[in-house]
């Protein structure tokens, strides 16, 4: 097939399975050569998901004894502070002593690389070889050597051979790039997404500056229209001061304004909208008429327990009214799970939400939300 849609996104063919299976060859013969007169029993990891097919070529090719060690990792949605690659599944066995081959689909940034070597040290591998079917030395720049790769490419979304798109497309026996040849740039509409507190408001500048948005933030405007003492203004404020949500009518016209308004940027960061299922399904009407839709939303997660600390930390600097009182917190807390978070499942469905640990340092959250929207 020349061309695959996978929800929103055409992909175009990029690698087809012959190159690919060339490549496995040539890592299996180096691999084969070096064990050729060892006597122990190496252990082959594979870094599940994306890694099975590959792996599982790898292994037929393989004429020497070993043994098929598998770790499930995921990136993005990590829960400890320092990381954000989150273990989904241990090692299937003990790989103390042991020599370790990791087994990987694709080399990207190398965060994930670098965890699970220090996993293994930890867990006392003798010794540790990175085997990967797809590089991307543009965008490696850690210091860990990598010692197979298969297939070096550009920095490129790319699916198929185990690969996905949210979780997607790894059937493909070829390999695919996302298509964005002979389009028009088309205008990025990004919903910044997640609880009152999580950095939303932060990590928007971050993103702006970087990917040339313009950046709407439902509060901030509804904030001006209170300073300015408009009639808007005064409808909104008994509302925001006690931590409900304001109309949704009110809010999409202040949308709609912005987005006939401004010209001249690659795209919308949505921050605070939207908010109710109601407001969703109207911004993707808004989007629609102009044969535009929702590029991804970008859910920055922090657990409850740390929303209050967070906006009281923040009361004191931005000197918000309806942050500062820890009932009205609380108030917005529910509002955000009882109207708010139902979107969660509405953007699932389209294949466009896309989860992003949001404890950490401001530094750390906004490197994994760059190694999420670089994709787009
Ligand atoms: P924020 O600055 O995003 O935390 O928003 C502050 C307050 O503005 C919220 O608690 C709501 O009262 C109101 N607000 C902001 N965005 C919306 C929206 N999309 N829908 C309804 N109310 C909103």
């Amino acid at each position: 097939m020349e061309k695959i849609k996978l929800f929103d996104k055409t992909f175009r063919l990029f690698i087809r399975n012959a190159e690919i299976e060339a490549a496995i060859d040539k890592v299996a013969e180096q691999i084969n050569k070096e064990n050729e007169d060892c006597c122990d029993i190496p252990v082959i990891l594979c870094v599940l998901n994306g890694s099975m097919m590959f792996t599982s070529a790898l292994m037929k090719r393989f004429t020497f004894n070993c043994e098929l060690v598998t770790i499930k990792l995921a990136s993005y949605a990590g829960t400890s502070s320092t990381g954000e690659v989150k273990e989904l599944m241990g090692f299937t066995a003990d790989v103390r002593g042991r020599r370790v081959y990791v087994i990987e689909d694709i080399v990207d940034t190398g965060t994930t690389i670098v965890e699970l070597e220090k996993k293994l040290k930890e867990h006392g591998a003798a010794s540790i070889k990175i085997c990967t079917l797809l590089f991307k030395p543009e965008s490696y720049h850690k210091d860990l050597p990598i010692d197979y790769v298969g297939i070096s490419i550009p920095k490129a979304f790319i699916v198929g051979y185990g690969l996905d798109y949210n979780e997607v497309g790894r059937n493909f026996e070829d390999i695919y790039v996302i298509d964005e040849e002979g389009d028009a740039p088309r205008m990025k509409y990004y919903v910044l997404f997640g609880p009152p507190g999580a950095g939303k408001g932060t990590q928007a500048s971050a993103m702006v500056e970087r990917y040339g948005l313009h950046h709407i933030s439902t509060g901030n405007l509804l904030r001006k229209e209170i300073a300015a003492g408009s009639e808007l203004g005064l409808r909104a404020k008994a509302l925001i001061e006690e931590g409900s949500l304001v109309p949704d009518e009110v809010v999409e016209g202040m949308i709609a304004s912005e987005f006939r308004s401004v010209k001249g940027v690659n795209g919308f960061l949505l921050d605070g909208f939207p908010r109710t299922i109601a407001q969703a399904k109207a911004l993707d009407e808004m989007l629609a008429s102009t044969g535009e839709e929702v590029t991804a939303v970008v859910s920055i997660m922090i657990p409850d327990s740390m929303i209050v600390e967070r906006i009281s930390g923040r009361a004191a600097v931005e000197g918000r009214a309806d942050d500062a009182d820890v009932s009205v917190i609380r108030h917005r807390i529910d509002t955000y799970h009882a109207q708010t978070e139902p979107e969660i499942t509405y953007y699932k469905k389209s294949g466009k939400y896309f989860e992003v640990d949001g404890v950490g340092t401001i530094d750390q959250v906004r490197e994994r939300i760059f190694e999420l929207v670089d994709r787009f």
